[in-house]
């Protein structure tokens, strides 16, 4: 099916590809250029209240807006950049533009998805810091979302870095938590101010009593120590009742509102603001 000339577009982000050296350079390639000619976008999507329901944060989620292709899901190449230096240019071009458009959200906080890769080296705080100077934003109106793919030893480069972000007063949420292989271990290690359930959970509980057990157990954990716990994905109005039951601080999902770009009225009204 890939050897159709039609279907050229799709090939060149086709998944089976991705092993391929050629394409990844070829992408690496095109998204150093998206980065410099402002072909990337962000999209954010409101994160509620369990107990008021209103919009607390958003969550910042980055698009490739390509000129031939069309709108790129962050799955098709947030990973290749992971596998060069693309990734830091890419991730402080999110954090930039997330702070500048933080006070166009309408909402008290941002957050931001923050690679593994990003927080290997010794002065990302550091940078981390700079651009919130340079944007003049309040760190503790900014949450950075990491996985649980981040190695964090203690002493280690990537723990220093969250100590010094959380020092500043940036709060730090395990995202995709109960996706991967060590969340409890991870709880351990470090003082997370937010868990993320894994949205697998959330579209299992009306029909897995294990998977409800689970996030009433999450749930629980997190009212003890005590952090935020968001759940993520929710699609359904069942879904949402349960969370809620279960004890959810925050609710995120299509049911409540899909990643959208602000409106581009109020962004450039904020570029003239920050220009100015
Ligand atoms: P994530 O951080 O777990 O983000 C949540 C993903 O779930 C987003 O996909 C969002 O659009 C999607 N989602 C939200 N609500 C629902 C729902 O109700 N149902 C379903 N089925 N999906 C929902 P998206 O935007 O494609 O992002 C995918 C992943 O890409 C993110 O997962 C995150 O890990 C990564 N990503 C996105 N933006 C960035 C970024 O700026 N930097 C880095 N390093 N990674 C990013
Ligand atoms: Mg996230
Ligand atoms: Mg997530
Ligand atoms: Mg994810």
């Amino acid at each position: 099916k890939g050897k159709k000339a039609g279907r050229r577009a799709v090939v060149a982000f086709d998944a089976d590809m991705l092993g391929d050296e050629r394409h990844r350079r070829f992408i690496e390639r095109e998204l150093r250029a998206a980065l410099l000619m402002d072909e990337l976008e962000l999209h954010y999507q409101p994160v509620f209240s369990a107990a008021s329901m209103t919009v607390t944060s958003h969550e910042a989620l980055v698009r490739w807006r390509h000129k031939v292709r069309g709108m790129i899901p962050p799955a098709q190449f947030v990973g290749i950049a992971e596998e060069s230096d693309l990734i830091d240019r890419l991730g402080e071009w999110v954090l930039r533009r997330a702070c500048a458009d933080l006070p166009a959200l309408g909402s008290s906080s941002v957050a931001v998805n923050v690679s593994p890769a990003q927080l290997r080296h010794a002065d990302y705080a550091d940078r981390f810091a700079a651009v919130l100077l340079e944007t003049d934003t309040d760190p503790c109106r900014i949450i950075v979302e990491i996985t649980e793919t981040v190695p964090l030893n203690a002493g280690g480069v990537a723990m220093a870095n969250l100590e010094m972000l959380r020092a500043m007063g940036v709060r730090i949420a395990i995202d995709d938590f109960g996706a991967g292989h060590a969340s409890l271990q991870y709880l351990r290690g470090f003082a997370f101010d937010i868990i993320k359930i894994d949205r697998t959970y959330v579209a299992n509980l009306a029909d897995s009593r294990i998977d409800a057990m689970i996030v009433s157990a999450i749930c629980d954990i997190a009212r003890s120590l005590p952090v935020e716990v968001i759940a993520e994905g929710i699609e359904t109005q069942e879904q949402l009742t349960r969370l809620k039951l279960a004890g959810c601080t925050g609710l995120q999902g299509y049911l409540l509102g899909r990643p959208a770009p602000l409106p581009a009225r109020e962004r450039s009204q904020q570029q003239r603001a920050s220009a100015a």
